[in-house]
């Protein structure tokens, strides 16, 4: 099964079925939204219709059942899983959730009903090797354990066995600092069977992954830490994507995917090591495997945050990103031994994986300047990056780092020289320098691997058309 099509059966299932409407992605850049640093949850985009604060005369106010498929992004704030990229199988910092919404329509009984009968009987998932958590309340925050989701599970048809009330860390979701909250109830997938796995649920093991969250939007957490309840109730899951491929493709991580081995095999293609062997779990992951794993994740999410307007920076989400970036180079150039200009040669093959599922993507990918961003990622001359500076409008701290983390040398007073000659150039002179800079035989005597795509366009923004 190709992930394209479960992408889509998800979205299909939501609007023929249940009558939802297909809602884009929201950018991974918050819009105007300072309590987080990038979206992390596909609810993020709908948070004024929990808060009753959407416009009245926006499309959204009329919103009742919805369906999206979420690009997401968890590297920073409350939910930050870039320590456990690469050493687990399924924590990515850029991943894709598929969800559906319920703002004051259904709840939890339709909710639980739909998601199962997807699962078990649209998917052909086996219900023996599915386990269910719920919300098991807390007494200090007076929060009432969930009785009414575990009814609705044990008539639904899953055994006692197999449903696990957990506390607040597990099954209260929370989109941040602040913002709506509820408790949830979360389906988990055995990768082994045949056995009693109940005590894996919610345990970092790598057999039992957690696939799906529903949550009861029932509150909002207030600055002083309260819970204010909302003006209505509402229904807001979210499925990794990545994980529910693995599960029916039948793979323990969701590196051995569709959406991953691609990418991998790229990566070895330009690697000087051994092959990504691939194994399960977080605990004997090989150094190389690690870093094979990282590189993949790490530039699915430059891509995905420098197309969506986050560039590498000095602060907040731009700084997580400039980590990330360094992070990357590191383990391209120390472990994996692959030449300059891999990352940036990645880029179209991240488009291509990711314009399944987003297919306005790949143009958007490669014609807002990633590409060139992490060419220059590689690039050695001071005056080259100088160029693109002046040109492209990327910051000269950033290349200042770029040139750091590549171990160049900058030569200030060169750096001057071309600051002052470049004071007296005219904007078309300018054009052709870049021109130069970004030329087929420069970038081959550079060592940059390229597509003909990438090259044309390298052109067209040389010349100015971006
Ligand atoms: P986990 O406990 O595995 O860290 P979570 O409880 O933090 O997951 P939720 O906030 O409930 O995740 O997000 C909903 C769904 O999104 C999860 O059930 C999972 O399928 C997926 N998901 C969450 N974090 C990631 C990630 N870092 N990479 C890939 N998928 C993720
Ligand atoms: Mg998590
Ligand atoms: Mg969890
Ligand atoms: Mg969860």
């Amino acid at each position: 099964k190709d992930s394209s099509t479960l992408n889509l059966a998800f979205v299909e299932f939501f609007r023929d079925k249940h009558g939802h409407l297909p809602v884009p992605s929201s950018p991974v850049r918050p819009r105007g939204d300072p309590s987080l640093l990038f979206v992390n949850a596909g609810m993020n985009q709908f948070k004024p219709i929990f808060l009753g604060t959407a416009d009245p005369r926006s499309n959204m106010a009329s919103y009742r059942r919805v369906v999206n498929s979420q690009k997401c992004v968890r590297a920073g704030g409350k939910h930050n899983d870039l320590d456990d990229v690469g050493r687990d199988g399924y924590h990515h910092t850029f991943f894709e959730m598929l969800g559906n919404w319920s703002f004051g329509d259904y709840f939890k009984e339709e909710a639980c009903q739909m998601a199962w009968s997807l699962l078990t009987e649209h998917y052909g998932i086996p219900a023996d090797r599915l386990y269910v958590s719920y919300f098991g309340g807390d007494a200090a925050a007076g929060l009432p354990a969930d009785e009414d989701t575990r009814n609705i599970w044990l008539e639904i048809g899953v055994p006692t066995h197999r449903l696990l009330p957990f506390g607040l860390k597990d099954n209260f979701w929370e989109m941040g600092d602040t913002g709506p909250c509820g408790p949830c109830t979360e389906i988990h997938y055995d990768h082994v069977g045949g056995r009693e796995a109940a005590a894996l649920v919610n345990a970092d093991s790598p057999e039992v992954v957690e696939i799906w969250n529903l949550v009861f939007m029932q509150y909002n957490r207030e600055v002083d830490h309260s819970l204010r309840l909302l003006p209505q109730v509402s229904v807001d899951t979210g499925m990794g994507l990545e994980r529910l491929v693995s599960v029916l493709q039948g793979k323990t991580s969701n590196y051995d995917t569709d959406l991953f081995t691609p990418l991998l095999h790229a990566i070895h293609q330009r690697s000087g090591v051994e092959p990504y062997r691939g194994r399960m779990g977080a605990v004997d992951v090989g150094q190389v495997d690690l870093a094979y794993r990282v590189v993949a994740d790490h530039v699915r999410t430059l891509s995905v945050c420098i197309a969506d307007g986050v560039y590498p920076g000095m602060s907040g989400a731009e700084l997580v990103l400039r980590r990330i970036l360094r992070r990357a180079v590191r383990f391209c150039v120390e472990v994996l031994r692959a030449p300059q200009g891999t990352l940036a040669s990645l880029v179209p093959t991240v488009a291509d994986l990711l314009v399944k599922h987003h297919p306005i993507i790949r143009a958007h990918l490669l014609g807002s300047g990633v590409h060139t961003w992490l060419i220059i990622s590689f690039l050695p001359a001071a005056s080259v990056a100088w160029s693109l500076h002046r040109d492209l409008g990327f910051p000269l701290d950033l290349v200042d780092l770029i040139l750091e983390e590549r171990g160049v040398h900058v030569d200030r007073q060169e750096l001057d020289r071309l600051i002052a000659e470049n004071q007296k150039l005219q904007a078309g002179d300018r054009a052709q320098v870049t021109l130069d800079v970004l030329s087929l035989t420069e970038l081959q005597r550079l060592g940059v691997p390229h597509t003909d795509d990438s090259l044309k366009y390298d052109y067209r923004l040389a010349e100015g058309r971006y």
